[in-house]
């Protein structure tokens, strides 16, 4: 990856998230380290045949959206975030909160089976990637600066999910 602007942005935000995988560890709240064998399993061919290239992008090979320029940053509607891989329902509006960082933000997934984690050396430190049980598409990251009840931020790519409302 490219260092640019947007990747200095986010070394800054994601020095917490190393220091709180050290110390504490994610799997309190039900985040555990994986493997790479999911029950949804697919051909490269298959998703990029399936998904949008942006969704493809972001799921299939951890890219990140732009901040702010995205489909659910500033949504606020009642209902259900799944996965645009698989359909698996992965975050609840109920625990969305606004950020201000430009993305998705959540303080909990909707179960603590939703969604599993790996350590992600993509940047110069280690940051906690997070990805979807049951396809494995990449999500986004965790940080440690989210809201009470457990100070985490789930910061999320809108292409990787499917808003559906209540
Ligand atoms: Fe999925």
């Amino acid at each position: 990856m490219q260092i640019n602007r947007r990747n200095l942005f986010k070394v800054g935000m994601g020095v917490g998230a190393g220091f709180l995988a050290k110390t504490v560890g994610l799997g309190a709240v039900g985040a555990t380290e994986t493997s790479s064998s999911f029950e949804v399993m697919k051909t490269d061919e298959e998703w990029k045949a399936q998904l949008t290239p942006m969704q493809y992008r972001v799921l299939r090979h951890e890219d990140t959206e732009p901040p702010f320029k995205n489909a659910y940053n500033d949504n606020k509607a009642k209902g259900v975030y799944e996965c645009a891989g698989c359909q698996l329902p992965l975050f609840s509006s109920d625990t969305k909160y606004d950020s201000k960082t430009g993305w998705p933000s959540f303080w909990k997934p909707v179960s603590d089976t939703a969604v599993k984690t790996k350590t992600d050396w993509v940047l110069l430190y280690s940051r906690t990637e997070v990805h979807c049980r049951r396809c494995g598409g990449h999500l986004g990251h965790i940080f440690d600066d989210g809201p009470q009840p457990t100070g985490l931020r789930y910061c999320i790519n809108s292409a990787s999910l499917k808003f559906v409302p209540a």
